[in-house]
């Protein structure tokens, strides 16, 4: 069935009237890229270039990573590749750059904000993006995690620019960011929202602890408001904001987020074909009125007991 699915996706994500949403992919590496790109994904949204390094004692060379973002690029040459800086910390510590001993790691120095401590390792993999872009022909877009302020957003962007990266571009996954969206996104080339963080952060609930599973989920009404205020100051600059959290690969919230305005969702491969089939089975106006309805309900269970009752095309998804 998983096969016969996968030719309902022809390349080009949109909705039931024709508006466009680019269905990207989530990579962590050269072996995904190239699923990624045999199961059509149209770009890649989101390459977690961390998980590249998760064993290194020590930083790669830049030559190291030239080629292990050139493994990943290669597939998507004359396409759209959305490069993420390091997301060391937290959930995903590497060794040379995660102090172990903090006490609350997910409010630490993680994600961008290494580069506090350690300016040179964000230069060294900008050069190596760069140098990979070069070889590959992909569409590179470059953007940072764990970007809290619009003065970081500006100091990312500017050292991006001088690596040569031309779309450059920040996470949204810090409240605060969603908050300063306008300042943010003034910025920016574009914006792609971490809804796994983002949700995280604004429910104050561990995405590591399963027992908070209820109040960490990305249908919560307020983190979908963070969603909203992020699409919304995107559309009035007409700058680009995807969602590349989980959220994006559940075929009925993807529908929620297009109506708040997201312009690209990014997911694990295997995902796509179903959020496409999904997308394609309503109007724009639709997934406008679905979002009113998830933002409007009282909790995340409701919220997505709502919304799914309106989209009987989820039954034949199996
Ligand atoms: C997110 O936070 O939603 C995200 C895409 O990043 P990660 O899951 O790698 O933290
Ligand atoms: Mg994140």
């Amino acid at each position: 069935a998983a096969r016969g699915r996968e030719r309902h996706f022809d390349g080009t994500g949109r909705t039931a009237d024709g508006h466009r949403v680019q269905l990207l992919a989530n990579v962590g590496d050269g072996a995904s890229a190239v699923a990624a790109a045999e199961m059509g994904a149209e770009g890649v949204g989101l390459f977690r270039t961390e998980f590249c390094f998760l064993d290194r004692a020590d930083e790669p060379t830049v030559d190291d990573q030239a080629a292990a973002y050139e493994a990943v690029l290669s597939p998507f040459s004359g396409r759209k590749v959305v490069v993420r800086t390091l997301d060391a910390g937290a959930d995903k510590p590497l060794p040379f750059l995660t102090d172990a001993s903090e006490e609350n790691p997910a409010l630490g120095v993680r994600g961008y904000r290494t580069t506090v401590r350690h300016p040179e390792v964000l230069e060294h993999q900008l050069e190596a993006i760069a140098r990979a872009g070069e070889r590959s022909g992909a569409d590179v877009w470059v953007m940072a995690p764990m970007v809290s302020t619009a003065g970081e957003t500006e100091q990312f962007v500017a050292t991006a620019h001088r690596h040569g990266v031309r779309t450059a571009g920040v996470m949204v996954e810090v409240p605060a960011a969603a908050l300063a969206a306008d300042a943010v996104m003034q910025r920016v080339a574009f914006a792609s929202i971490g809804t796994n963080d983002l949700t995280q952060y604004a429910m104050a609930a561990d995405r590591l602890l399963g027992d908070l599973a209820g109040l960490n989920d990305p249908w919560q009404p307020a983190a979908l408001q963070l969603v909203r205020f992020t699409a919304e100051a995107g559309a009035r600059l007409d700058r680009p904001v995807g969602v590349c959290g989980e959220a994006a690969a559940d075929p009925a919230l993807s529908v929620v987020l297009v109506g708040l305005g997201v312009t690209s969702l990014s997911m694990t491969p295997r995902a796509i074909a179903d959020v496409a089939e999904v997308l394609l089975s309503v109007s724009r106006d639709e997934c406008v009125r679905l979002a009113g309805l998830a933002l409007a309900a009282p909790d995340a269970r409701s919220a997505r007991a709502a919304v799914r009752a309106e989209l009987p095309v989820l039954d034949d998804l199996g």
